[in-house]
């Protein structure tokens, strides 16, 4: 029996090598991607209009005989056109095709056929420019729905329609349901058969939106489901069970005492490393909640046990300062730990790892650098991953599967609401430090317009003149993008020539050398430079306590959350701090939004409230990597398909845990298959 989703598109009639290729552009390799391969619009084409009744400058459906044959005029090299004219009982209309010598064999004088096209009016001459045309029996491409398919070289929308259209009809038979029988029936679904057919070509609004509802119900049900099993079977590898779990003289040796939450989740991680079972836990923290110190207390109870850990973080900038923070308070009880990164020379490099195969070195604190085939670890059993949302699951995997049975911990500062936590993190267990260290600086927020801009200025000479330090973040900028935004290299080289030549500045942006980048982020952490000029690279965790004022340009062009993630950067010393957005515009949803920045500094209750007001996309934008990768769903339209799916897919573990019935073989085949392209 032919599956759908292994059939290679090669075996489609009229589907050659060539076009092949051209379709695997678009991701098309197998039938069922084909069928999948969803329209990203609609042309409603439906209304026949009669030639009297067009209007300039709208598209139309118009039934028309032609009267003419065919006539050729030659305009330039490069550009011909053809043009004929149709009447139906209310006018004469002229048909103008561009460049298409073959019209002669599909428009015959005589006969009738259905145009869509532009229409143009130039006094009483009515032009349709361009049309796609069927005979008037037909109604493919006239006279209904159509379908706007995404392109690529060599792939028409005509080829994409009738392609799809065909493999439907030869397809169908074979089409398999991967929404079992009583969620179809609990949730009032419609089969897949009737999805595919109307996703593509429906015959009206209601019939698509019945179409998309499920598909998207579809492709939410076997993620969180496939997300539910891998934290089922991960929760169940048996793991390395550490016996000794007393880290109060690690907590003794610190100058101040753990948070309450920071205990709890402490806690939690030892409860974890001591069961006997592989420790797959997220530790979500708002920033400056103190996640390094708890990240530690892990480190040093691996190390007390008698195995090695790695800590790896997105920069280089960040891991040196893991570095420099953990290794004196580690070294007190003999730990040996190293630094390793893209820039540790090939010496030290080579040093390093021969001291972790043979195991010297207790903690290695790195980068990506960590990751590559030649780190061997002696004895590798807690992989800590820091802002995890910078990588990959991809590159958390590779950490951990540098030993066995290695516990997992991540680190994340991007707070998310619980119901989206359990869609990207599903697989893993969640931690939360809710609450901050005592003796925070309040970070004044201001929302600024351009009016304030020479007062900002001054502000931020004052602030410099202090000994304090300033973060100035822009959006980054497209390459087609329409709006005046301000760009960081152009508003560096302003700002430096102009407003403070006399104050060294640095600037960091994503198109720089990684080196580049790292060396102007130190020289702005050792206070070589004063004044940084960033785009959003900086969000990541770094900490320079002398930083005082965060300046954001274009503030609406943010999420909520990450003007939380920026504003943190400052408020980490002793000095009060502030954080300043300037604002392009002030509509209403602006104003909403910058009122909840300068009230609240709480992150979780921000991200509720991005979350409402702009949807879950910036949660899910920083996912990278693009692993979780929807075709369909549409996480900001789709919220409450979303959870209706969640409980579906609890619901069928619950009775059906192993997914065993013969009812549940479709979605189990399915699930197999995501969880292995989420892993591999
Ligand atoms: P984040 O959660 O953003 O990674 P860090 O771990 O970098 O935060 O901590 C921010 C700062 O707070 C650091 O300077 C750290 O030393 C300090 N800190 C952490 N825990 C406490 C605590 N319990 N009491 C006081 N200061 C703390
Ligand atoms: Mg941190």
């Amino acid at each position: 029996m032919f599956n759908p989703q292994e059939t290679d598109i090669k075996l489609l009639k009229g589907i050659g090598d060539a076009k092949a290729k051209q379709l695997l552009r678009l991701g098309v390799f197998t039938v069922w991607d084909l069928l999948t391969y969803f329209p990203v619009r609609f042309e409603d084409r439906r209304a026949v209009k009669k030639i009297f009744d067009l209007e300039h400058d709208s598209f139309a459906t118009v039934n028309g005989i032609v009267v003419t044959p065919v006539s050729e005029h030659y305009v330039r090299k490069g550009l011909t056109y053809y043009k004929l004219q149709i009447r139906d009982d209310t006018g004469i209309a002229t048909c103008i095709f561009f460049n298409n010598p073959y019209l002669r064999n599909y428009l015959k004088k005589g006969y009738e056929y259905s145009f869509y096209g532009k229409i143009n009016i130039r006094g009483n001459v009515r032009e349709i420019l361009a049309p796609e045309f069927e005979p008037s029996s037909q109604s493919q491409c006239t006279k209904c729905i159509v379908p706007v398919y995404p392109l690529t070289s060599g792939i028409t929308q005509k080829f994409l329609r009738k392609t799809i259209s065909d493999t439907y009809r030869d397809y169908e038979k074979y089409f398999r349901d991967s929404i079992p029988p009583e969620i179809l029936k609990e949730h009032s679904l419609c089969s897949v058969e009737y999805a595919i057919k109307n996703i593509h070509f429906p015959s009206d609004s209601k019939s698509l939106e019945i179409a998309k509802k499920r598909l998207v119900f579809e492709e939410f049900f076997i993620l969180q489901t496939a997300l539910r099993k891998m934290k089922e079977s991960g929760s169940k590898e048996r793991g390395i069970a550490f016996t000794d779990t007393d880290i109060s003289p690690f907590e003794s040796s610190l100058p101040f005492t753990l948070t309450s939450a920071q205990k709890t989740v402490t806690g939690e991680i030892l409860r974890d490393l001591s069961s006997g079972n592989v420790m797959n836990r997220l530790v979500q923290g708002d920033v400056g909640s103190g996640k390094t110190v708890v990240a530690a207390s892990a480190l040093y109870a691996c190390v007390k046990n008698g195995y090695q850990a790695a800590m790896m973080a997105p920069t280089e900038v960040l891991a040196r300062q893991h570095y420099n923070d953990l290794s004196p308070i580690l070294s007190q009880f003999g730990i040996k730990c190293a630094l390793l990164t893209g820039s540790t020379t090939a010496k030290n490099k080579r040093e390093i790892y021969e001291k972790l195969e043979n195991g010297e070195i207790d903690i290695a604190f790195g980068t990506h650098a960590l990751i590559t085939d030649k780190v061997i670890f002696k004895s590798l059993a807690l992989a800590i991953t820091d802002e995890q949302h910078r990588f990959g699951v991809r590159q958390r995997m590779m950490l951990s599967s540098k030993g066995k049975s290695v516990h997992t911990l991540v680190m994340t500062a991007t707070p998310i609401p619980r119901t989206l936590a359990l869609i990207v993190y599903g697989d893993m267990d969640i931690s939360v430090i809710d609450s901050l260290p005592p003796g925070r600086q309040e970070i004044d927020t201001y929302c600024v317009g351009e009016n304030m801009r020479e007062r900002i200025y001054a502000f931020i000479r004052k602030e410099v003149e202090k000994g304090n330090r300033a973060y100035i973040v822009c959006p980054s900028v497209e390459e087609n993008e329409e709006m005046p935004l301000k760009s960081a290299e152009e508003h560096f080289n302003n700002l430096s020539k102009y407003i403070y030549p006399d104050i060294p500045m640095g600037i960091v942006h994503g198109k720089m050398k990684a080196k580049d980048k790292e060396t102007s982020m130190s020289d702005f952490v050792s206070g070589n430079t004063k004044i940084l000029v960033s785009t959003t690279v900086i969000e990541v965790g770094v900490n320079v306590p002398e930083a005082t004022l965060m300046v954001i340009e274009n503030a609406e062009r943010f999420g909520l959350s990450q003007l939380h993630q920026l504003r943190g950067r400052v408020g980490r010393g002793k000095e009060k701090s502030y954080c300043v957005l300037f604002c392009g515009s002030f509509s209403q949803d602006i104003k909403e939004r910058m009122k909840i920045m300068t009230e609240s500094r709480d992150g979780f209750k921000i991200s509720e409230t991005d979350l409402k007001l702009r949807g879950p996309g910036d949660f899910f934008g920083t996912r990278q990597h693009g692993e979780i990768h929807f075709k369909i769903a549409d996480l900001a339209d789709d919220f409450s398909v979303l959870k209706a799916s969640g409980i579906a897919a609890e619901k069928l573990l619950k009775n059906d845990p192993s997914l065993s019935e013969e009812k549940h073989f479709y979605i189990k085949e399915a699930t197999e298959k995501l969880a292995k392209s989420l892993t591999l």
